[in-house]
């Protein structure tokens, strides 16, 4: 059963080096799902999340 992993970004059949996903490149894109998941913290409304960013315009 295990043999028949599948990749969970493309499903693709997952390679035994890059468990769970089947290439390199589906683990970095999985990585960078799971990191601009958590910049979403549930629980404020999203309304909030205006307030609790000021306008800082750092012009540079
Ligand atoms: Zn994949």
């Amino acid at each position: 059963m295990s043999q028949n992993s599948t990749c969970p970004v493309c499903g693709a059949p997952t390679q035994a080096s890059t468990r769970p996903f089947c290439s390199q490149r589906c683990a970095d894109i999985d990585l960078g799902r799971w990191f601009s998941g958590q910049y979403r913290i549930p629980g404020p409304p999203a309304d909030e999340e205006n307030l609790e960013k000021p306008e800082i315009n750092d012009e540079r």
